[in-house]
């Protein structure tokens, strides 16, 4: 990218230029003075806690080559360098990065839903990544300032880009959407995350359909079939081309056999992760490949992911005891998969250390109840709660015969696991991030 160039990318929002801009390359468009280097533009946002325009004058300082600003700025420095004045920084970072999309011209793979988004991301990488060479998502870079930035990091000797998109609110897909112009978008499937905030399951499958009806009308939508409430919602605002991946149906469909091998179209696949949800995960990538016209046949050696602390993590202790580690995060559609990957699993007894599901909003007692009905729907053999929170305490209440106890702080329920627990056991921790329950999987993980 060129520094002459900026003006006519931003030709919606620019307001003024302080100086003539020369052909200098642009190494980078950076909105962090931490990590400025030579040669790159420094871009500053203002949030509510920051306001990058107090920083311009270090990027100067660190070799920045011009200036993306609201509002021009004095400065000091004696290197005076272009100041870009804009209407809004944030809109025009993201004009910028839709059109170095554009340039760039190679598969742009979005993916949005409820659950599964960083597994699937990181799957659909992992398989990509035996055909070409893959930009994804890192760490969670999925908003209206992460897809950017993702995007902008896209260099021409990638092969294929695979975006996360999140979301809190209505209209926040859909801006990605059009951002990232994705040549295949992907739902992984409508849940209950952030009901509290969009108040039901068909506000939320229309928040993620958002996704859909901004791609261009000739990308590939790749649905979860088993997800009839997506279906639903998907058909009503897409026409184009769509691909359904299921374990229960679909143009991409499989079975889950011994030893973590699913069966596609009468080929044997090494499942990278284990799980159902993670079989259904992976079929959403042979899908991804399929539609890319990739031969399938080198998949058949395996491929390896490595997802971040915290999700489908197993640690096998002595005397045969196995932590299956899920404690990165927890709604209803999680922690069912997650119960159901502990029953599947193969051991004496199977135990579940829950809690808390956060940001239920008023859906959330109904919803951890359904947490215990599943427990006891699978036969697990014993439930530890820790009750941080009396929303907890719900998950209880769902349950009749299976033995549960519920504990107050963290200390007294791990007191209990090293008690209870025995050698054969297989035991899952799950529910949201900020209980903090990995801290209760490194002391039995310590202790056992
Ligand atoms: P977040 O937005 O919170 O980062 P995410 O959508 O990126 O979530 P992941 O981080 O991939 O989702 O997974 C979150 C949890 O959901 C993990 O515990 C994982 O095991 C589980 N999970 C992954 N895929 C599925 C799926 N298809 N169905 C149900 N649960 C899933």
């Amino acid at each position: 990218m060129i520094l002459s160039e900026i003006p006519n990318i931003l030709s919606n929002s620019l307001k003024e230029i302080s100086q003539p801009l020369s052909n200098k390359l642009i190494n980078e468009i950076n909105t962090d003075t931490r990590n400025i280097t030579e040669n790159d533009i420094f871009l500053a946002l203002k949030g509510d806690k920051f306001d990058g325009h107090l920083f311009a004058e270090k990027a100067i300082d660190k070799g920045a080559i011009a200036l993306i600003l609201n509002h021009k700025i004095s400065v000091n420095s004696t290197k005076k360098i272009p100041q870009i004045i804009v209407k809004d920084t944030l809109i025009a970072y993201q004009e910028i990065a839709n059109w170095w999309r554009n340039k760039v011209k190679i598969p742009i793979i979005g993916i949005t839903g409820s659950v599964g988004k960083t597994t699937t991301k990181e799957l659909i990488s992992a398989v990509l990544g035996v055909y070409g060479k893959v930009h994804k998502t890192q760490a969670n870079y999925n908003n209206e300032i992460g897809v950017p930035k993702t995007l902008l990091a896209i260099t021409t000797s990638d092969d294929y880009a695979v975006i996360e998109m999140a979301m809190r609110a209505r209209g926040e897909i859909a801006l990605l959407s059009q951002i990232a112009c994705p040549t295949i978008g992907i739902i992984t499937n409508v849940g209950t995350a952030h009901i509290g905030r969009l108040g039901s399951r068909e506000a939320i499958a229309e928040a993620k359909c958002e996704l859909l009806a901004e791609m261009p009308t000739d990308s590939i939508a790749i649905l979860n079939h088993d997800d009839q409430r997506l279906m639903e919602t998907a058909a009503k605002v897409w026409q184009g081309k769509t691909i359904t991946y299921g374990l229960e149906g679909g143009d991409i469909t499989g079975k889950v056999l011994e030893n973590q091998i699913l069966r596609v179209k009468g080929m044997d696949f090494p499942l990278p992760l284990p799980g159902r949800h993670n079989a259904l995960n992976y079929l959403a990538a042979l899908a991804v490949t399929q539609q890319l016209n990739l031969d399938w046949h080198p998949l058949i050696q395996g491929v390896t992911v490595n997802l971040p602390q915290g999700r489908s993590q197993q640690y096998s202790l002595e005397n045969d005891i196995i932590l299956l580690d899920e404690t990165y995060n927890a709604g209803l559609e999680s922690m069912k998969a997650a119960l159901q990957l502990l029953k599947d699993t193969p051991g004496k007894r199977h135990l579940a250390v829950l809690g808390t599901m956060k940001e239920l909003g008023d859906a959330s007692a109904q919803l951890h109840q359904e947490v215990g009905e599943t427990a006891e729907t699978l036969g697990i053999d014993g439930l530890y709660i820790l009750v941080d929170d009396p929303e907890a305490q719900a998950i209880a209440q769902g349950v009749k015969t299976v033995e549960t106890e519920c504990f107050p702080t963290h200390e007294q329920l791990i007191q209990r696991l090293t008690e209870i627990i025995k050698p054969g056991d297989r035991i899952l921790f799950k529910a949201s991030n900020s209980v903090g329950l990995n801290r209760v999987v490194e002391a039995v993980h310590n202790v056992i």
